[in-house]
Parts: C-alpha cells; structure tokens; sequence
C-alpha cells in the first residue's frame, strides 16, 4: 500500500474525520462484506463512516452485521450527495473504475475527498490518492484483512466484522475452489475463524437462504434455457424480461445462474444474458484459457477477472445473442 503513514494520519489524528465507504452497483458478497468489515474496523478505531451503496442488493446479504445501517444511494439520493460532498475521505471497494458506481461517480470524482481503493480488478482507472490494490488477492475481503495487519491492528478483529469479511472470500473463490484461492488466502480464512467467523453458519445464511421460486427459476433454465454450442465448447442461458418476471425474480435471485453451465464436462465457456430493465446484463465464466474479462471489453463494454467477466450492452435481447454468436468463432483457438 502506498502513502500508509499519510492515511493513517487521515484516520487517526483528525477530531472526527467524515468517511464514506462505497463500492459497485449490484453489490455481491465481496462488496458488501468488504464494506461492512471495514466499517467495523473503523469504527474499533473509533472513526465512524457511512456505507452508501449505489444500489440495492440481494436479501442473502442482509443477516450480515451491520447491514441495517447502509444507504441505498437510490433511495437517499440528496442525503447521499451531501455525504459525498462533505466527506474527507471516500473508501472505494471491490472496484476500479467510477462507471461501476453508476451515478454516484461523478459526484464522487467531483468531491473534495481523498479517494481509498482497494481492490482486486485489473486495469485501475487511476482515480484515487491511496491505493492497496493487487489482482493476486483472492478478494478485496482479503484484502481488508491485510490493510488491518498493516495498520497493525488485527486485535482489533472481532466475531462480526471476521464474518462479513470472511463471506466476501468464500464467494469470491466460490468454497475455496478458485486459482485465486492461495495459502495467504487460507491463513487469513483461518485467523477469521480464530476471531469468530462461523463457517458453516455463514456458508448456509448465503447459500441455503434461496427462495421457492429462484429454485423452480433455476430449474427452467437449466431444463428449458440452456444450448449447447459445442464447436466451441460453450454453455448459454438468454433469459428474457417475461421470464425474470414470470419467476418473480429479484436482485441477487440470477447470482451462481452461469457457474452451472461451467459445471459440464468439457465446457470451457459459460455465458449467460439477462434482459434486466435498462439494459441487458452479461456474465462470463472459463475454465482455462479463454480471457473473458478481454471478451467482455472487446466487444460487450465490460471487463472483469480472467475467468469471470461481465458486460453490457443496450442491444434487444435477440440481437445481442446473433452477435455473440458472430463473435465466439474468432476465439475458437482458446476454447480448444
Ligand atoms: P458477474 O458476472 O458476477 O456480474 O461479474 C463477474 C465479474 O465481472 C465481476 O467481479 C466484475 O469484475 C466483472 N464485471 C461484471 N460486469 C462488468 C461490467 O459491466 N464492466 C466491467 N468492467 N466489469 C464487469
Ligand atoms: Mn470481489
């Protein structure tokens, strides 16, 4: 981490400095839980700060500790703007670039702040003043813990803010599975559990909390939806704005949908395109060589992690499906 005597000054010898932690729309696990084990953190070090989130999120993150008192920046559009504006300094989490804060971006590029990134994603825009950032962290959860032993206060860990970070690091390496999982990662998910982190009650508020109909949605999509394209090795689920509707589906119900695909034999890509109301939403799981976050940005506006990726795109559904079609064959060498 750069410049970590001058954020410590920042936090530590003002009267009362006023913080803002923020991170991307549609906040997952990682997110929030990065969020709310740092606002934890600070507030052991008696700095209070405020977690405005850009949006809403799923309701399998609301048991996390602390979670009652985040603001939804839709919801509290004018309170949240003079927060910003007043802030001293603004923790940004688990992204790097201001387009994945929606409309908060601008007001965040525009506030007097000093701007905290920490995160794991490649290719950071350069818009903050400190920075603890490497994309060889499983998470920016994991991360969170580093920042606290490099300001020398993992005394300071406690059983709730060990559980919100260690939900960030068991989703980010789905279970421990993923490359990025390393023996850091390991140590600093035994430490949590040290602190009070409850493993097998954290695993089951996130992943057995589902309700009846993301499981019926789940099943048509995986009987009804999913093609096959073998030449290239590819799993793809389109769901439409009738169907995200005819299961009720809500904010976190689609999160896990496009591992599924992944799960097949021989399957090295998995795509799945939601059409959500303004735009429709991509995702983009591969087992090895194909680089899907380079896919995304190529050619669906998007970006991401080497094996997971997103994009976006204004196109109608069907549209966007021809031109992922067309596009897939000029890739064809990393899918075999
Ligand atoms: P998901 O498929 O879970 O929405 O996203 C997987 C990963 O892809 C995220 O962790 C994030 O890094 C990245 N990602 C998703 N959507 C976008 C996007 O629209 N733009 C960029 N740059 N990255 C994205
Ligand atoms: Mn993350």
């Amino acid at each position: 981490m750069n410049k970590l005597q001058e954020l410590k000054s920042l936090l530590l010898e003002q009267p009362s400095p006023r913080v803002i932690i923020t991170t991307h729309h549609k906040p997952d696990a990682d997110a929030l839980g990065s969020s709310l084990g740092l606002y934890h953190f600070l507030k052991e070090l008696g700095v209070h700060a405020q977690v405005i989130t850009p949006t809403d999120y799923g309701d399998f993150l609301k048991w996390m500790p602390g979670e009652s008192l985040v603001m939804n920046f839709e919801t509290t559009v004018d309170e949240s703007e003079e927060l910003i504006a007043q802030a001293d300094l603004i923790f940004c989490l688990d992204f790097n670039a201001l387009k994945r804060i929606n409309r908060m971006g601008e007001l965040v590029a525009a506030a007097k702040a000093k701007k905290v990134l920490i995160d794991h994603h490649l290719e950071p825009e350069g818009f903050e003043d400190f920075r603890l950032w490497t994309t060889s962290a499983s998470s920016t959860c994991e991360l969170i813990f580093w920042f606290i032993e490099l300001m020398g206060e993992v005394d300071k860990v406690h059983a709730e803010m060990a559980s919100c970070l260690y939900a960030g690091i068991m989703t980010d390496t789905a279970s421990f599975r993923h490359s990025s999982t390393t023996p850091t990662t390991h140590r600093v998910a035994a430490k949590l559990l040290e602190c009070g982190a409850v493993s097998n009650k954290i695993h089951e508020a996130i992943y057995d909390n589902y309700s009846e109909n993301r499981t019926r949605f789940i099943g048509f999509c995986l009987s009804e939806k999913l093609q096959i394209l073998p030449e290239y090795k590819t799993a793809l689920i389109c769901v439409s704005a009738e169907e995200l509707k005819r299961f009720n589906i809500i904010t976190g119900d689609t999160e896990g949908l496009v591992n599924y695909g992944l799960s097949i034999s021989g399957i090295e890509l998995s795509v799945l395109i939601i059409d959500r109301s303004v735009l429709r939403k991509m995702s983009f799981r591969s087992k090895s060589r194909f680089p899907a976050n380079a896919f995304a940005r190529a050619h669906f506006n998007g970006g991401g992690h080497f094996n997971a990726a997103g994009g976006e795109s204004q196109e109608p559904l069907d549209a966007l499906e021809s031109r992922f079609r067309q596009v897939l064959p000029s890739y064809v060498e990393y899918l075999n």
